[in-house]
């Protein structure tokens, strides 16, 4: 029974968890859909809800605010084009301060319950906690940024394969992620800036912190006791950065079995990069 109840979990057969909302993350039923949409606590996968202004959308919402027919509205498509972009990079610079994104995903979806999502999803849970913890709430484009930890970790599952091959037919409408098309040699880029954004900002905090500590060594008894309060997360981070240079200086051992999920997926998006 338990091993039926595991393979059947987020099908059509399952009549309790729902399939949508299990592999896209959305269902348009919401909140009144008569299966379980089981919100994850923890999760690689952060969606930013209705971030990215659809054009359609926005042309639409602008003819019925001027009175006109929704049939009237036309699209500048290549400056439609160059603001994706734009909203793409904007994210994926603000994104990969928190961590290494697996991937970035836009959804060119119109349905209510899809429209401007973006999936966001990092190498740990640890970096999308805190990118959740910080996007959660803050503006964008004069519009309010909602947070949530999605269940999908595999956009295999979530993507509509048809509009990957421009054969969907059910067209923005459908229900399954119409995912925007970036170019490659573009992510590529941006992951590289990120990288080196990373590293100049390790080396800005190890700055700071030698700077603190020598002034706290030259400083009164009261700042010495201040400062030593407030030190929690950069102590964590120097014994990050040790136990790294530890394993890098011990030479011979050439097993990583033990290494942090966080550096090696780190070297293989570099590795990826070049
Ligand atoms: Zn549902
Ligand atoms: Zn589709």
């Amino acid at each position: 029974m338990a091993r039926y109840l595991a393979r059947i979990h987020g099908t059509e057969e399952d009549k309790v968890n729902c399939p949508f909302y299990f592999k896209i993350g959305a269902c348009r039923h919401a909140d009144r859909c008569s299966r379980m949409h089981h919100r994850p606590a923890f999760s690689q996968t952060i969606l930013i809800k209705h971030a990215y202004r659809h054009p359609t959308r926005e042309a639409e919402l602008k003819a019925a605010l001027e009175g006109k027919s929704a049939d009237a509205i036309s699209i500048n498509e290549a400056e439609a084009a160059e603001n994706f972009l734009c909203f793409f990079e904007d994210f994926f610079g603000e994104l990969s301060k928190f961590g290494v994104l697996e991937a970035l995903h836009v959804c060119d979806n119109l349905g209510d319950h899809m429209v401007g999502h973006v999936y966001a999803k990092f190498s740990d849970e640890e970096e999308a906690a805190d990118a959740l913890n910080v996007m959660n709430g803050r503006y964008y484009d004069g519009r309010r940024l909602e947070v949530e930890f999605s269940p999908v970790t595999d956009f295999r599952e979530a993507r509509c394969r048809d509009f990957d091959e421009d054969t969907c037919r059910r067209g923005g409408f459908c229900n399954f992620m119409h995912i925007k098309p970036v170019p490659l040699c573009l992510i590529r880029d941006m992951e590289e800036d990120a990288e080196e954004e990373r590293r100049r900002e390790e080396m800005e905090r190890a700055e700071r912190r030698r700077r603190d500590e020598s002034r706290r060594d030259g400083g009164s008894r009261k700042d010495r006791h201040r400062s030593g309060g407030g030190s929690g997360s950069s102590s964590r981070r120097e014994r990050k950065g040790g136990s790294s240079s530890r394993r890098g200086g011990s030479g011979g051992g050439g097993g990583s079995g033990g290494s942090r999920s966080r550096s090696r997926s780190r070297s293989r998006s570099r590795s990826e990069g070049e």
